[in-house]
């Protein structure tokens, strides 16, 4: 017998998979690292998750779930030969509940799926990443997923009320509820953005948000990356939060325009996305008010979507952003890093400086109204020396983020990619109390082990004694 006989005995051999080949399609996410792979399960139910979580314990092979791939962090990465538990199939949509504004969905529905399914009856899923129209819903709740959208809406912590998980034991538990405010601590909280590391998410429920009654998207260009800032920070400073504010620089705006032809002004420095929703009467004043700031910060054009159409066609543009860069390069390196909004300009012009120190080729799209910077460098593997010298100037740029106050990650996660860094931003203390929480839902590390955490985490790994206030009460 073996962890794939015990596999195919619960799912069947067609739901399981062992052959070097198609192990291949799931060594990597959309990021850069690959990792070695024992076998694949894709469970169709919650008790088929808790056979396969059992299996694996019996085997002592470690467990990472995995929604579609597409995290840029490597979360879904194993470290080690794991089994990978895929749950894309688990896609449906359980149960909506208009009257209160709930959806229970399984973890494998696309994101999209769930708010194309809603919006007919007036509600739809308000986390919109990039990557809406392929990664799941489980996958979203692993990282904590943001989006464009995100700015005055919340990314998806904001937009869970419950996940049921099976834990490390098979155990399926229900954390959060319907309610909202459920009494005792809030594990729900501590499990979204937890990439898999304290249970494998099985069915979640999400709240669903009214679809605005009205809508304008304004797109301004700018001869200057500072003008397009400037009009970020005012618009914030003067008590408006619209619904998003994407900023792409000149690169990125012919990328995508070459890619969508979306009608982007590719002779600017700057293009912004504004966005505002509500009633009719709040959209037309903050529109009007975005605009008088724009001009003041030296826009050169203002572009109001006339209709549903040209919405689409100016978000298409920005959602394919990172697509439109495969035309340039077969390899990019998206970072992912949040910096105070009133310090954009001076990181962004850190940022170029960096770039043209290593001599690599950068573009920026990034979610400006929440200081979420995105520099995507696009380089060629093949070419000698191209990655590593890519992953130099991705080190400083993270770098550069911490010291004007900023945070490691904004939305993607911190996974494998910036595991290393994390005791930049917090002390030993920090870290243990962190790996305490993790054990408290995973004392073996058999979910997701080398996630997150850097090893030595644990205050007794560096010789450290806990402090006194650390030491269990019992
Ligand atoms: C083109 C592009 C654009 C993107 N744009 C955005 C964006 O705007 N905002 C943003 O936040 N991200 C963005 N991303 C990153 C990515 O899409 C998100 O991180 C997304 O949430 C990952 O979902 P997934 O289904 O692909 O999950 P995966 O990549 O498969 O997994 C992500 C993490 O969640 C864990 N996980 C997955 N399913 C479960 C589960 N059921 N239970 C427990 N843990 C689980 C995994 O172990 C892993 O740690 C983008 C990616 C691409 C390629």
């Amino acid at each position: 017998m073996s962890l794939v006989d015990d596999l195919v005995a619960a799912l069947g051999a067609d739901r399981v998979k062992a052959h070097p080949l198609e192990l291949r399609v799931y060594d990597k996410d959309a990021g850069v690292a690959r990792g070695p792979v024992a076998a694949v399960a894709l469970p169709e139910s919650t008790a088929e998750v808790v056979a396969c979580v059992k299996a694996a314990r019996t085997w002592g092979v470690p467990i990472v779930a995995r929604g579609a791939g597409t995290g840029l962090a490597g979360g879904a990465v194993p470290t080690e030969p794991a089994l990978i538990v895929a749950l894309t199939r688990m896609n449906t949509i359980h149960e909506v509940d208009l009257e209160n504004r709930t959806a229970w969905v399984g973890p494998g529905v696309i994101n999209l799926d769930l708010s194309a399914h809603t919006t007919p009856m007036g509600f739809h899923y308000a986390p919109d990443p990039s990557s809406q129209s392929v990664c799941t819903i489980g996958g979203n709740v692993g990282t904590n997923a943001g989006g464009p959208h995100c700015l005055a809406e919340g990314t998806t912590v904001a937009h869970i009320l419950a996940v049921e998980m099976v834990t490390v034991d098979g155990e399926i538990v229900e954390l959060g509820g319907p309610a909202p405010d459920p009494i005792g601590l809030d594990l729900r909280a501590v499990v979204v953005g937890s990439e898999g590391t304290m249970g494998l998410v099985t069915r979640v429920l999400v709240k669903l948000t009214p679809n605005a009654p009205d809508v304008r998207t304004l797109l301004l260009a700018y001869p200057t990356i500072e003008g397009a800032a400037e009009t970020v920070s005012q618009t914030i400073a003067a008590g408006i939060i619209p619904a998003a504010l994407e900023i792409m620089d000149r690169p990125m705006v012919q990328a995508v325009e070459n890619f969508v032809h979306a009608g982007y002004p590719t002779e600017s420095a700057a293009v912004l996305l504004a966005e505002v929703t509500g009633h009719p009467a709040a959209v037309t004043a903050e529109a009007g008010q975005i605009e008088r700031i724009a001009l003041q910060a030296g826009t050169t054009e203002v572009r109001s979507a006339v209709d549903a159409a040209e919405r689409d066609l100016l978000w298409l543009g920005r959602k394919s952003a990172f697509g439109a860069v495969a035309q340039s390069a077969p390899d990019y390196y998206l970072h992912d890093t949040v910096v105070p909004r009133t310090r954009l300009v001076e990181t962004m012009t850190r940022l170029y400086e960096i770039a043209d120190r290593f001599e690599i080729s950068m573009l920026n799209v990034f979610h400006a109204g929440d200081g979420n910077l995105h520099p995507l460098v696009a380089f060629d593997g093949r070419d000698e020396g191209a990655r590593e010298r890519v992953m130099e100037a991705a080190e400083e740029m993270v770098r550069v983020s911490l010291e004007v106050g900023g945070s490691l990650s904004g939305e993607h996660g911190i996974g494998l990619e910036k595991r290393d860094l994390m005791a930049d931003v917090f002390s030993p203390i920090d870290l243990d109390a962190q790996a305490r929480l993790r054990d408290a839902f995973d004392p073996d590390g058999a979910l997701n082990p080398g996630k997150i955490l850097p090893h030595g985490s644990r205050c007794y790994d560096f010789g450290m004694q806990p402090p006194l206030s650390q030491e269990p009460a019992l």
